[in-house]
């Protein structure tokens, strides 16, 4: 009979730690051990009981050192070579956590193997012993055995062997379930009807075999009748247990295939009993959990089914929800943008990349019929620190004239791709990408458009979809871009009527400052009247023109300050222009023992502007910083750089001078104001300077602190890649 059953499996069940496998095979050992000292004590009584030999025969056979010799070797043999081949199942009892599949395969065969080692070195022992222990009485007892004597010493050997050999054995298979409940194997080692056949063989054999040497002792008389009998009952007996066998394996066999499956997975079909006893109620129950086992497992699947489909929608909201938070994200940087009172030029940037993002087109622009500073303006997108567009020729021309569809047609519109175009502007367009456009409306009219290029889809679809989530995304940035623009207008209408209240202030400021110097004038003409002294006639003209001179001087400022609006404008490099400035007051700074330090970037764009005009904002800029510098007793140091961000050029002019006080920072670009004495300083210059800068489409900004001096900063915006070409013309 096989073992049932798959291979081993690594598991970790059961008790298994450093002393249980010591304690095991000391436990198996002793039980070897037993197996081998038992026999001779139980065979030497019965063979004295039975009077088979004398006393003095048996004590010659004890005390023969050819029997202890031999005995000893046995004993010793025996016990040495199974503790060597018990040894690796101790060791992995001892081992803590996962085994080596290796090593548990090994301790799989050891264990397998084990009762066919034990059984063979154990019946092998009792064969011999009888014949050892009848050559030791005849060699050194005298003793002269018949042939009958000779039979029923081996009968004896049969008798011992069951007496002593079947429990133990079955003591030690009790062991060896503990090692294997240990490791977790799933394979029948000593299948059931192994035990009983041989309960069933061995018992009979063993009352037959007494019954027969009783008799042989009562009657002293023994035929090969007897033999005969006895024989033939043992075979009856063995084919009797044969039988029992066969019953059981039948009542085993549905469970039988439940191991076969390997214990992993159900056994396909239902397990029907077939037996009326245990194994058959055992076999109900066990089919009837597989049933259920089955019913939840069909349920598992039909649930995880379930789960596949709904975590399917989950990920497809998710990424609904992502887009959606990006594209909140867009419109939130934006207004962000312009609640901080970003120019309107870079909104419009930021509004025109955002807008490729959420429209997922491959980039937009912007376009502004009236301009940020009057002239018609294409701006390309810019992220939040990604790359701005300047408007070049060609592509600036191409969105101006997509653009004044989307005007005419006063909506969100689908505009055919690449119409009128040489060629395409991307690879994306090729695949029949599309063109989206939307009006800016700013106080009830049309003044720019919003133009997303490379955007996918079919044109069809997107005609359909311009009811839906396309609309939506651009009415909310098309109403982000009046925003901006309807803000600038408010600020510059601000700043108009800043300029009318300055005008008063201006008027104010020229009556008080030329008055004085013409009192002076008129004065002293009076005097001239009818002086004859031609020496106080020529001082006194000498202070006419003097005083004169003051007027000429507020009256040129002045002009300078009314001109800023004729501007000549014409695409000038900024770097020129910081050069121009700097070569002029060069020399002044170095006699003053001012340092100074001029950093320019390389220059990607030029500014539409007027040379002239910006080199004197420049200067101005340059002579408040030597000024402010001029108090320090020693390291003046002026700075200044430039730099460019997108569509932007910034020139920065920086010292570590005075500083300007907090209170009076608002005021430093209103006219006439100075902190300076009569004489050193006007008011003018940054008033002028902020005009020039303002007509450039640019901006002005101050940061100061005490300690850390003032940084004035400059912003154009860059409207052309090289001189000549200019970003859009009329
Ligand atoms: P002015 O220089 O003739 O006074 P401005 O319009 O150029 O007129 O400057 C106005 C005021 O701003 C100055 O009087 C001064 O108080 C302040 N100011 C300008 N630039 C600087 C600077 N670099 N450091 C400190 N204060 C400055």
């Amino acid at each position: 009979m096989n073992g049932l059953g798959g291979g081993p499996i690594v598991a970790e069940v059961g008790i298994r730690g450093p002393g249980v496998g010591e304690d095991w095979l000391r436990r198996v050992l002793f039980l070897i051990l037993w197996c081998y000292l038992l026999p001779p004590v139980f065979g030497l009584s019965y063979i004295k009981l039975s009077n088979l030999m004398t006393s003095g025969e048996i004590r010659a056979v004890i005390l023969s050192p050819l029997h202890a010799a031999y005995a000893a070797a046995l004993i010793v043999g025996t016990f040495l070579y199974f503790r060597q081949y018990l040894r690796p199942v101790a060791s992995a009892l001892e081992a803590s956590g996962a085994i080596d599949p290796a090593v548990l395969s090994d301790v799989d065969r050891r264990i397998q193997r084990f009762p066919g080692r034990f059984w063979g070195f154990f019946l092998a022992f009792l064969a011999l012993a009888p014949n050892v222990v009848m050559l030791v009485a005849v060699l050194e007892g005298g003793m002269q055995p018949t042939w009958g004597v000779w039979i029923r010493l081996q009968l004896v050997a049969v008798i011992v062997s069951i007496i002593v050999g079947l429990p133990i054995f079955f003591l030690m298979l009790d062991r060896f379930g503990e090692a294997v409940g240990a490791f977790g194997f799933e394979r029948v080692y000593f299948p059931l009807t192994r035990r009983i056949f041989l309960i069933g063989a061995l018992v009979p054999l063993l009352i037959d075999t007494v019954l027969v040497q009783y008799y042989w002792t009562r009657t002293g008389y023994f035929t090969a009748e007897v033999l005969g009998l006895w024989a033939v009952v043992e075979v009856v007996a063995v084919l009797g247990s044969l039988l029992f066998v066969r019953s059981f394996r039948g009542s085993l066999s549905p469970l039988t295939g439940v191991f076969a499956s390997g214990g992993s997975g159900l056994p396909d079909g239902p397990l029907i009993a077939r037996s009326t006893d245990e194994i058959g109620l055992l076999t109900q129950a066990i089919g009837r959990l597989i049933g259920e086992l089955r019913e939840r497992d069909q349920m598992l699947e039909a649930q995880n089914e379930e789960l596949t489909v709904s975590n399917d929608e989950l990920v497809s909201q998710r990424q609904a929800l992502e887009d959606r938070l990006m594209e909140v994200e867009a419109y939130n940087d934006i207004l962000r943008a312009v609640a901080e009172g970003e120019p309107a030029g870079k909104v419009l940037a930021r509004i025109a990349g955002h807008g490729a993002e959420v429209l997922g087109a491959s980039r937009a622009a912007v376009y502004s019929a009236e301009g940020i500073s009057g002239t018609p303006t294409v701006i390309w997108g810019r992220r939040e620190g990604g790359e701005a567009g300047a408007a070049g020729g060609n592509e600036a021309e191409r969105v101006r004239r997509l653009a004044e569809r989307v005007l005419r047609a006063g909506r969100e519109c689908v505009l055919p791709a690449d119409q009128g175009d040489p060629a395409p502007a991307s690879p994306a367009s090729a695949r029949g990408d599309v063109i989206l456009g939307a009006p800016i409306w700013v106080q009830g009219k049309v003044t720019g458009a919003l133009i997303a290029f490379g955007v996918p889809g079919r044109e069809k679809d997107r005609e359909k979809e311009m009811g839906g989530d396309d609309a939506r995304r651009l009415g909310i940035l098309t109403r982000q871009a009046a925003l901006a623009i309807e803000r600038e207008m408010l600020q510059s209408r601000i700043i108009q009527s800043e300029k009318l209240a300055a005008i008063g202030e201006l008027v104010a400021g020229v009556a008080h400052e030329i008055n004085n110097p013409l009192t002076g004038v008129v004065g002293y003409a009076d005097l001239l009247t009818g002086n004859p002294d031609p020496q106080k006639t020529a001082r006194m003209a000498g202070f006419i023109k003097q005083e004169a001179g003051r007027c000429v001087k507020i009256v040129q400022n002045l002009l300078t300050f009314s001109r800023r609006r004729d501007l000549a404008l014409e695409p000038i490099s900024i770097n020129h222009v910081v050069r121009r400035a700097v070569e002029l007051r060069e020399y002044d700074l170095r006699t003053s023992g001012t340092s100074l330090l001029v950093g320019l970037s390389p220059e990607p764009g030029f500014v539409l502007g007027d040379e002239n005009h910006l080199v004197q904002v420049l200067l101005n800029l340059m002579a408040n910083a030597a000024q402010a510098v001029s108090g320090r007793p020693a390291d003046r140091r002026l700075e200044i750089q430039t730099r460019w961000e997108g569509g932007w050029v910034e020139v920065s002019v920086r010292d570590n001078g005075s500083g300007i006080r907090e209170e009076i920072l608002p005021k430093v670009f209103d006219p006439f104001f100075t902190t300076k004495g009569v004489g050193e300083g006007t008011g003018l210059g940054l008033s002028i300077s902020y005009g020039i800068v303002k007509a450039h489409g640019g901006d002005i900004r101050v940061e100061s602190g005490p300690v850390e001096g003032s940084t004035f900063t400059i912003v154009l915006p860059v409207r052309a890649t090289r001189p000549g070409q200019e970003a859009v013309r009329d």
